[in-house]
């Protein structure tokens, strides 16, 4: 018989009024997810989502990895479905799981029992299923204190399941709960932290990345696309705007006093960031800043760059240490790909002596110049929307 996925919600099952919403969408997310690997039934049944396969041909290992990484899922398993009644869940155990069994030294059962018509208790079920199993597997002793090895049996309404331990799912709230922001991805290490984060609060998530060319090269936008494409793994799929933001950081190196220049530059980016997420229905805008990293990530500095923009900033990552995100972006699978050793623009034209406490007064002068609005504008004309998806291609 076959083998179907059971995913456990988190947070979802607390949100008393938003519940139906929140079950729609996270339904909606896995099949979504499931889709490349075959066609399976996707359902929801106390505050579990059932994956059923519905075709021999479907990629079951591969839906499997891929369910790992759903947002609003607190543990999954893959279990054996079988009749409401004790020998089918004795036969089930024994095909399915008497090879795990056999390996361990001890175990014990566990029961749930949702549908109350069921005769036996939970405790029964266990007690039962778990003297029938100790027979059959002589070298592996009952101990229900700490057993090597854990048997579940759930009762549920159509049908009883019997699985091995769970694992851990991917958490957060399900992609789309949460709105929709802009986030500024670079090729550094942090802005896809920053994404895979907020997308983890139930946020769908669309991207700018300001480009340079030529003074950064097509390998280093490859780069920005892949590091979103490997975010997409999370948060699904998402739009990548590409800005040419060339003329403005010439524009600033030739009429801007130098040691103003990244304060200037990011109060572009932050105001043209800010246009295109109104114009895709973004209400937020995310950003990789860490307090203290670097000059331009004083408060101050957030404060002078932050002035240009009317929607809120969400910063996951400004109290944390370098090597709490270094070791997210490990998990994630975005490390690897962010210290490939491409140029940013904003390591063009960085000033020697940067600014680190600036007024809003002192960089409205700076900046002054400057005709801002035909920039923004000609920037924007400029504007590439490349989407991306994790099946896509690698592109490095
Ligand atoms: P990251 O590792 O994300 O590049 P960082 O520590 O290098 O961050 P900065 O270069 O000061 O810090 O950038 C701070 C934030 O500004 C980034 O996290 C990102 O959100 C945004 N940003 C920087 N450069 C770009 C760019 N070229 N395109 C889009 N956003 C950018
Ligand atoms: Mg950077």
């Amino acid at each position: 018989m076959k083998e179907i996925f059971l995913m456990k919600l988190g947070e979802v099952v607390l949100k008393g009024a938003n519940k139906r919403q929140f079950e729609g969408r996270l339904r909606q997310n896995v099949r979504r997810r499931m889709k490349p690997y075959g066609d399976f039934d996707v359902y929801i049944m106390q505050s579990t989502v059932y994956v059923e396969p519905m075709e021999e041909t479907c990629d079951v290992d591969g839906a499997w990895e891929a369910a790992h990484s759903i947002f609003g899922v607190v543990s999954l398993c893959r279990c054996r479905p079988c009749e409401k009644n004790l020998d089918a869940i004795f036969d089930a155990c024994q095909a399915y799981l008497g090879e795990d069994l056999d390996c361990a030294k001890s175990f014990k059962v566990e029961s749930k029992r949702s549908d109350k018509q069921f005769p036996l208790t939970s405790i029964g079920i266990s007690q039962e299923i778990g003297a029938r199993l100790a027979d059959a597997h002589p070298d592996c002793q009952v101990d229900v204190h700490h057993p090597e090895y854990t048997v579940y049996v759930e009762v549920r309404d159509f049908a009883a399941y019997v699985h091995g331990p769970a694992e851990p799912g991917a958490g957060g709230l399900p992609t789309g709960v949460g709105g929709r922001a802009m986030c500024l991805l670079s090729g550094g290490i942090d802005s896809p932290v920053a994404a895979y984060m907020m997308a983890k609060r139930g946020m769908e998530i669309e991207a700018v990345h300001f480009f340079s060319y030529p003074y950064t090269s097509q390998l280093a936008k490859d780069k920005v696309l892949e590091l979103a494409r490997l975010v997409t793994r999370y948060s699904g799929r998402m739009t990548v705007n590409v800005v040419s933001f060339t003329e403005i950081q010439e524009a600033i190196r030739d009429n801007c006093p130098e040691e103003f220049f990244t304060l200037i530059m990011r109060r572009f980016m932050m105001e043209i960031a800010m246009r295109l997420a109104k114009g895709d229905g973004c209400g937020a805008l995310i950003t990789g800043e860490n307090l203290g990293q670097v000059a331009s990530q004083t408060m101050e500095a957030m404060t002078v760059t932050g002035a240009v923009v009317d929607i809120p900033i969400f910063m996951p990552l400004v109290g944390m240490d370098k090597e709490e995100i270094v070791t997210i972006a490990r998990k994630i699978g975005t490390l690897e790909t962010s210290i490939l050793p491409y140029e940013d623009c904003c390591t063009v034209f960085t000033p020697k002596h940067p600014k680190t406490k600036p007024t809003l007064g002192q960089v409205l002068h700076a900046e002054q110049k400057l005709n801002r609005e035909a920039l923004i504008e000609r920037a924007l004309a400029s504007v590439e929307k490349i989407k991306v998806a994790y099946h896509d291609e690698a592109l490095l």
